[in-house]
């Protein structure tokens, strides 16, 4: 079993990982918190993009279940002398791991990943296509915070048309019931959508996440003007006060501050960003769990 899209999981599949992590988010928050059934398993994390929060979350996911953990040096590797990423693929498997991580510029890489390691494969964000567990943990941080995720209101807003974390959190949210609205300035829509006024999105809404700007993977879809970004279409303290009583503050970071979000509302008492973060860690734990079950005889 691979976890390369939301899509890759059933229903009953998304129900055991995201009630697992709220026990992990606990356990987590225990001095005694190690487990040991990854014990003797080998995960490899091989990241052709810059990473914080994921990198380090699958690392530290991996070796509280116990599994060792190795790190592909990009920079340092033989994808510098112009190696494929089949090949470097290939290698990987080569050495037995028991889950390859991946993350990749490019939309699919994963899944050329997963046709020749021989190990189950995460896809750990690949170009504008899918980033799944982040998806799951932002779903999971909604449960933890709202009780559920059937029935809210979730305004997504910002560089919707690059984004991977959109995409996957669209798929997943409206799977488990809540209503999601994509809003950002029209140049950053996916072709065909509508754009959604970010004001209009945000009305009502009981949980507001904000998307970065991907400067990475922009052309000149924003032209000369991004200052003005957070004025026209960022999430300002006038802007929240549209959304429901008691609505959250959501972002996958990194935060581009003062650009698609107002940095005191980053760290004002409705942002569950650092939440996000930790709960990183706990899904990414029963991620792994669950794809490493039918290796272990679990
Ligand atoms: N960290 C998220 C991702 O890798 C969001 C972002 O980079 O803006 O997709």
């Amino acid at each position: 079993m691979h976890l390369l899209s939301i899509d890759s999981l059933s229903d009953d599949q998304i129900a055991t990982i995201l009630a697992e992590a709220q026990l992990w988010f606990d356990c987590n928050r225990q001095p005694s918190r190690n487990d040991r059934r990854l014990d003797g398993l080998t995960v490899v994390n091989a990241f052709f993009e810059n990473s914080t929060r994921t990198l380090v979350s699958f690392a530290i996911a991996a070796q509280r279940l116990g599994a060792q953990v190795v790190t592909l040096p990009v920079e340092a590797s033989s994808v510098k002398k112009g190696e494929t990423l089949e090949d470097t693929a290939r290698t990987l498997g080569a050495m037995q791991p028991d889950v390859m991580v991946i993350r990749h510029g490019s939309t699919g890489a994963p899944a050329e990943v997963a046709a020749v390691a021989g190990c189950p494969v995460i896809n750990a964000g690949d170009g504008t296509g899918e980033h799944p567990t982040q998806a799951l943990l932002d779903a999971a941080t909604l449960q933890r915070h709202f009780g559920r995720v059937a029935g809210l209101t979730v305004a997504i807003c910002g560089d919707i048309k690059h984004s991977r974390v959109a995409r996957s959190n669209a798929k997943l949210l409206r799977r488990l019931g809540a209503e999601v609205r994509l809003a950002g300035p029209p140049q950053l829509m996916p072709d065909g959508a509508s754009a959604l006024v970010v004001d209009e999105a945000i009305e009502g809404a009981d949980a507001v996440m904000m998307l970065r700007v991907q400067r990475e993977r922009l052309e000149d879809e924003l032209g000369d003007s991004p200052g003005e970004f957070l004025e026209l279409y960022g999430l300002t303290a006038e802007r929240l006060a549209r959304a429901a009583p008691g609505a959250v503050v959501m972002h996958p970071g990194p935060i581009n501050r003062g650009v698609e979000i107002d940095g005191a509302l980053a760290d004002g008492e409705r942002s569950l960003i650092l939440t996000q973060v930790e709960m990183g860690v706990a899904v990414r734990m029963a991620c792994l769990d669950l794809l490493t079950a039918s290796r272990r005889g679990a």
